[in-house]
């Protein structure tokens, strides 16, 4: 079968695998449907990297498909059901997973990542992992589950009520995704920092009230021309070490900061006492399993609109094209077809 293989040093190569096999009798044979490139893979193939990826493992974990064969102990899922899967493999053992935070589990293996994911035309992966995925979800939504799980995650912990000034930092797959559940919100006041035209373009088109390109324009100003003060909520969706600093100073009193991107690199200047004197809340956010049913259940709500950034839909040998757009910031959301577009 194809698949993209992650060789180290930046290297993703397309090329000839061999088949994976049903090796417990738990496992379920994935033939993917579609899959969505993330931030993440994009970390991975940085060199240096800024998020780990070992090296010989296909890429790709946000991804779902149609259940093509199973072992014979799988009990929850049948030939020809679509499933998506959830890329975190809990170790079960470690203080995280013991204590009710097994999404932050410390020995995780992550698909796509440290596991072979779903840049590929076929997957095995254990049924504890799946969830179903109903059959009319289009799939350039279904890609999206993993991602919009995350997103739910991040929204749990954030007072993001209607009345609430929420400014999102970076206009790629997360920041865009962040944008349209806070619209469902009812979140009025939205605005986007972004640097690369082509993305505030797509964050005015998915809901944002106004967007502002940092790099030109001065937040704290225009903010508080829109405004009439700061921001009550700032997402970083970017993972710049740098945007940590500048979004406290933008919090309004008793605001939320949360922290979404993850780049194992970014290292910023904060001032502790600005988050002191107005009271700020700091959060970080990961993916959760327990976000996958609400995730699921949202993507079959139009009104959500996950399709108004999906920019370029590509099959899988020509992924690399999909990745250099993201690289070159000309694309949103690039959605990858390992057996033809559907
Ligand atoms: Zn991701
Ligand atoms: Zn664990």
């Amino acid at each position: 079968m194809l698949a993209a293989v992650f060789k180290g040093n930046g290297v993703l190569s397309v090329e000839e695998v061999p088949m994976p096999e049903i090796k417990n009798d738990t496992d379920v044979l994935i033939k993917v449907r579609a899959a969505s490139i993330c931030g993440s893979d994009l970390h991975i193939l940085k060199v240096p990297p800024a998020q780990y990826g070992a090296p010989g493992t296909i890429m790709g974990h946000e991804f779902y498909g149609e259940v093509a064969e199973i072992g014979s102990g799988v009990t929850q899922f049948e030939v020809g059901d679509y499933v998506v899967v959830d890329n975190i493999l809990k170790c079960h053992t470690c203080i995280d997973c013991k204590t009710g935070h097994d999404n932050l589990c410390q020995n995780a293996k992550i698909y796509g990542q440290t596991l072979d994911g779903g840049f590929a035309q076929y997957s095995v992966i254990p049924e504890a992992q799946l969830f179903h995925m109903p059959k009319e979800v289009p799939s350039y939504y279904a890609a999206q589950t993993e991602p919009l799980s995350c997103v739910m995650n991040g929204m749990s912990k954030i007072p993001a009520t209607p009345d609430k000034k929420v400014l999102v930092y970076g206009a790629g797959p997360i920041g865009l995704i962040y944008t349209r559940v806070l619209k469902l919100y009812g979140i009025k006041h939205l605005a986007v920092a972004e640097m690369a035209p082509l993305r505030r373009e797509y964050a005015e088109k998915c809901g944002a009230e106004f967007t502002v390109d940092p790099s030109k324009e001065d937040l704290k100003q225009v903010l508080q021309e829109r405004w009439g003060g700061g921001c009550d909520i700032a997402i970083d969706a970017v993972g710049v070490g740098s945007i940590f600093g500048e979004a406290v100073e933008l919090l309004n009193g008793g605001g939320t900061m949360l922290i979404v991107g993850q780049n194992a690199n970014a290292v910023s200047n904060v001032k502790p006492a600005t988050i002191v004197r107005n009271e700020l809340t700091v959060k970080g956010m990961y993916c959760a399993h327990n976000t996958f049913p609400t995730a699921i259940k949202l993507l079959q709500n139009e009104e959500l609109g996950l399709e108004k950034f999906v920019t370029n839909k590509v099959e899988l040998k020509d992924i690399l094209a999909g990745i250099e757009a993201l690289r070159k910031q000309e694309a949103c959301r690039v959605i990858v077809y390992p057996n033809g577009i559907c």
